[in-house]
């Protein structure tokens, strides 16, 4: 009898070849739901004028969702415009068989990259004149206009023209023959404040700002730039943020980032989160669970171990706040969170077995939970819990 040894070739052949189907719930994963998505736009929608545009901005990997999909049903539910923060994420899209126009939010100062985008009909975002120029350069040397958005700084600090000198830099830029200002746009740094809605908020004095840009330009409302200020939150506020587009990420996710202003909006959570039990034990009173031992069992307990853990983008400090739900109930996750896996104490159930599949964001049955929830006792924002999540969950599309 041969031993299995790694560095030999053995013939597996009456073995059933499961490799060729990769189960994709074999331990953690993300389910998305295209109809969530779909629904949320239609109804964000429901709440601009008939002729401003949505954006559905799917950076991230359309945070976390997988921005190929929500991309497709984004569409679907009517958005005419796309937003990714890379030149690789706009690539992507492309290659995948996305047709809709796709501006790069993130800056791009190369002549290098600049080409690259100008060759996969992806719009960069322009925030100087150098960046102007190049565009030109590269429009000319095809024959063709480079087309783009413009982008002033009304407050962000980040990327844009700076707001003094913008008016001055515009009447040079609109003399440029190769290149064609398809938008300009501002970005709120806090309109998911909730003082939004005060006048004087930073909010409103960007939206002022931006205003006053438009109206020094002599910008005519009728002509084909399109405008654009608003995120989710901008949107959400009222009208005044809309102009010809909004550029709407995570509410299209279903997640509201003002806790205030709800607009009777009934946004679908398109993400669900869930992992299997790889094992289950039974430890007595007094016994450490997980480094560090932090957890100590006060009854005989029965846990569960989780196959997913802060490797997967479980955020580590969230070891021992966090519930996980099976058929409508609430179990607690105890112990420090490890690389790969958890616990979880199932104490009392008798259903839950050795891969059953519990639920750690969205909702099974009455019960659920929310990445807001996750964001606010992890003491972070939900986008960054959205797009913390690896590429090692696969994302199962599921309608
Ligand atoms: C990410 C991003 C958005 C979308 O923001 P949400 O708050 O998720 O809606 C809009 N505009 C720009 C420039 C962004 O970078």
């Amino acid at each position: 009898m041969q031993n299995r040894k790694t560095n030999q070739l053995f013939n597996f052949d009456k073995f059933p070849n499961f490799e060729k189907d990769i189960d994709l719930k074999q331990r953690a994963w993300i389910e998305v739901k295209g109809e969530a998505i779909e629904t949320n736009v239609r109804q964000l929608r429901s709440k601009l004028s008939k002729n401003c545009q949505f954006m559905a901005v799917v950076k991230a990997d359309g945070y976390g969702h997988d921005a190929k999909l929500v991309s497709e049903y984004a569409i679907k539910g009517g958005a005419s415009q796309l937003g990714v923060a890379t030149l690789n994420e706009g690539i992507k899209l492309r290659s995948s068989g996305v047709k809709k126009p796709i501006l790069i939010l993130g800056n791009l100062y190369t002549k290098r990259d600049l080409i690259i985008c100008f060759k996969n009909n992806l719009m960069p975002t322009i925030s100087s004149i150098r960046e102007c120029l190049i565009c030109n350069n590269i429009g000319k040397q095809f024959g063709l206009k480079f087309l783009l958005h413009l982008k002033v700084d009304t407050g962000m600090s980040r990327l844009g023209f700076e707001y003094s000198k913008f008016v001055q830099q515009f009447e040079k830029i609109k003399s440029l023959e190769n290149i064609l200002i398809e938008g300009i746009y501002s970005h709120l740094s806090s309109a998911d404040e909730d003082n939004a809605l005060d006048p004087k908020s930073i909010t409103q004095l960007q939206r002022l700002k931006f205003n006053e840009i438009l109206k020094q330009i002599n910008f005519d409302r009728n002509n084909e730039i399109k405008i654009h200020l608003a995120n989710s939150a901008g949107m959400l506020i009222n009208k005044d943020f809309h102009f010809h587009m909004v550029r709407v990420g995570l509410s299209m996710y279903g997640y509201s980032p003002l806790d205030k202003i709800d607009k009777n909006l009934s946004l679908k959570p398109a993400l669900f989160l869930k992992a299997k039990v790889a094992f289950i034990r039974t430890i007595d009173p007094g016994v450490g669970v997980s480094y560090g031992g932090k957890f100590v069992s006060h009854r005989k307990t029965n846990l569960a171990v989780l196959s997913i853990g802060y490797a997967d983008g479980v955020p580590r400090n969230l070891s021992g706040k966090i519930n996980v739900i099976h058929n409508d109930k609430l179990y607690p996750q105890v112990g420090s969170i490890t690389m790969d896996q958890m616990m979880v104490d199932i104490t009392g159930s008798s259903e839950i077995k050795v891969g059953s599949t519990m639920v750690l964001l969205g909702s099974d049955g009455d019960k659920t939970i929310s990445p807001l929830e996750w964001a606010r006792k992890s003491n972070t924002i939900p986008w960054e819990i959205l797009c913390s999540f690896k590429n090692r969950l696969p994302r199962v599309q599921v309608d």
